[in-house]
């Protein structure tokens, strides 16, 4: 089980160093992993302060390439160099915002992958796809555009995009059926059980359910996860769910 805080372009150095204190004191559970992302420039400063806590730190994004003329852009061996264990490649604001596509997010990926880094690779639909009906159709060709090769440590996170920061989320039943859709492709593409998380308007009064959803292995959080007691509940959730059921620790 992961719980993966996406704090996108927020909290600076100082409201980090608040974060962390309430950190140092928390029980962290060997079932459940944590994994935060900060903006790039501040992570080598919370990997830093946490060092004795277990939790992990990732990027928000990489370039597919290791070094060159990329002014701006950031490698992921810069990333591995500093600590990070994960990167969030593909997320619905860089394909929508920066223009990523497919292909790029492929690229993107496997140079991650290529630099021992583990992808969270997103894909979600629009709402005008998920009223189509082709939501499925969408997320299966997301998947066969931009999955890299060695993607069996990595994790698919199932992010529909109208539901990012709206406060409305998808009926368990969607939720279950995509996960599932999601791990199929993933496995005949891999060969391997692909973990998958959600991740879309997660809050301290959703997450019980969504746990208890077959096939969630964990949820990627945006804005609940920049309020250090929201983020600790989620995470402790995830424990209380995970000492309840028999659904097994597969996160390493
Ligand atoms: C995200 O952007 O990855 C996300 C899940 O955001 P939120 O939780 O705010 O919807």
């Amino acid at each position: 089980m992961l719980i993966a805080a996406n704090w996108k372009m927020n909290l600076d150095k100082q409201s980090i160093s608040e974060f962390s204190k309430f950190l140092k004191n928390f029980k962290f559970s060997k079932k459940v992993k944590a994994c935060i992302f900060p903006p790039m420039t501040y992570i080598d400063y919370l990997n830093n302060i946490i060092q004795n806590i277990p939790i992990s730190v990732g990027a928000q994004n990489c370039h597919f390439k290791f070094s060159g003329a990329y002014t701006g852009e950031v490698s992921p061996i810069f990333l591995r160099d500093i600590g990070c264990e994960y990167v969030i490649i593909g997320h619905s604001e860089r394909r929508i915002l920066n223009g990523e596509d497919n292909n790029e997010v492929k690229l993107r990926a496997q140079s991650a992958i290529d630099a021992n880094l583990k992808v969270i690779l997103c894909v979600g639909e629009s709402l005008i796809d998920r009223e189509k009906g082709n939501a499925f159709n969408f997320i299966e060709k997301q998947l066969h555009e931009s999955l890299p090769n060695g993607f069996e440590d990595s994790l698919i996170a199932y992010e529909p995009m109208w539901s990012i920061g709206t406060g409305k989320i998808p009926s368990i039943s969607e939720i279950e059926k995509m996960h599932e859709h999601i791990k199929k492709i993933a496995f005949d593409v891999s060969d391997k059980k692909i973990n998958t998380l959600y991740g879309g308007s997660v809050n301290i009064k959703n997450i019980h359910n969504i746990l208890k959803i077959k096939n969630v292995d964990g949820v990627l959080v945006g804005g609940a996860s920049l309020k250090v007691k929201d983020f600790l509940a989620i995470y402790t959730a995830a424990v209380k769910h995970l000492n309840n059921s028999s659904k097994v620790q597969e996160i390493t």
